[in-house]
């Protein structure tokens, strides 16, 4: 079968892979219906994260059909339409049980092999879940494809973001931020609203990104005008925002974070940190008393809330998608992704 794989740095070609076969109980084969890529994919694809051996299938968003269950697994059977996170969850360790999948104890991300050992990615027809029953979750017919495939990945950790600054409606707890309104931020913007958020402002540099932020709701701040630091204290009386989402992981966003927050105030980032120290230091922090949460969102533990939370508020999150190519255009995708071009927030892959 055809696959996009990971050849060394700026370099992936389609290249062709042996399909997928049961080799534990508890696998279960999907066939991908969609793929997408994420900005995570960005740091293999740049050399930011290293280690992955040549010849790994990419990616690790997807939705997809069951084709072939394992002896031990009973929660799915062939035909089921499934969304996956982008880790494996084996649902019985210390984490899985406490709600923080992000840390299975036997959790792999897709398209991770390293030195002979890890998981194959998305980015191909078919796909091998070990662990099926604890991983996957099962796709009403209401959620389509495309909305299916931001449930594993972007809108929970979006979700997840707008919970850890704890966002509280009242008088004292106003004015939030999102910093970077790439597919993880606009998901944030959206979460804030839905977590009852009513003054959210939107930070980005990219004029579309914040046009697109603006139609969720946000109020667009571009870090290129001038005027910006002005704006932001004529609407928080010269405090800051009470609490920032970090959506972009990179050591200058964090630092506009940092800056942007109210002294008392929340920092929640969660951003893939590919940088080695933080932009600002314990003094700084001591001076501010402000709050900082991080980390990779638990999404196999948000994706059962947030699922029937997308069926009742009929949520059409595919407004992030900008692009859509088949598998065989994947080298095009992944350079029209990287360099943002033509306007592109979200790409998907259809094999
Ligand atoms: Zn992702
Ligand atoms: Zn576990």
């Amino acid at each position: 079968m055809k696959a996009i794989t990971f050849e060394g740095i700026r370099k992936i070609k389609i290249a062709e892979v042996p399909e997928p076969r049961i080799q534990d109980s508890r696998d279960v084969i999907i066939r991908v219906e969609r793929g997408a890529l994420c900005g995570s994919d960005m740091h293999v694809y740049n050399g930011r994260e290293t280690g992955i051996d040549e010849g790994t299938v990419m990616g690790h968003e997807f939705t997809g059909t069951v084709m072939e269950t394992g002896k031990e697994v009973s929660n799915f059977k062939q035909g089921d339409r499934v969304a996956s996170p982008f880790t494996l969850n084996c649902g019985d360790c210390f984490y899985c049980k406490k709600g923080l999948s992000a840390r299975c104890e036997k959790s792999r991300l897709f398209g991770w092999v390293e030195n002979g050992i890890g998981l194959q990615g998305v980015h191909t027809k078919y796909v091998r879940v070990p662990f099926g029953d604890s991983t996957l979750v099962k796709l009403p017919d209401e959620i389509s494809w495309e909305t299916g495939v931001l449930m594993g990945d972007n809108f929970p950790t979006g979700y997840f973001c707008a919970e850890m600054a704890e966002i509280k409606p009242d008088q004292t707890y106003i004015v939030i931020g999102v910093i970077g309104c790439g597919p993880i931020g606009l998901m944030t913007i959206i979460s804030t609203f839905l977590q009852g958020a009513e003054n959210v402002f939107a930070v980005d540099l990219l004029q579309n990104r914040l046009k697109k932020a603006k139609q969720l709701g946000a109020i667009p701040i571009n870090t290129n005008d001038k005027s910006w630091k002005e704006v932001v204290n004529e609407y928080t009386e010269g405090r800051g925002f009470d609490g920032v989402m970090e959506a972009v992981g990179s050591a200058a966003t964090m630092k506009l974070a940092f800056d942007m927050v109210r002294p008392g105030g929340i920092l929640a980032s969660v951003g893939v940190q590919a940088y080695e120290q933080l932009p600002f230091n314990p003094p700084g922090l001591y001076d501010k008393n402000i709050t900082m949460k991080f980390g990779r969102c638990p999404a196999r533990s948000y994706m059962e809330k947030l699922i029937p939370l997308v069926q009742k508020e009929q949520l059409d999150l595919t407004t992030v998608i900008t692009h859509t190519f088949s598998l065989e255009e994947g080298v095009e995708a992944y350079r029209l992704f990287d360099e943002q071009k033509d306007e592109c927030i979200k790409v998907l892959l259809k094999p």
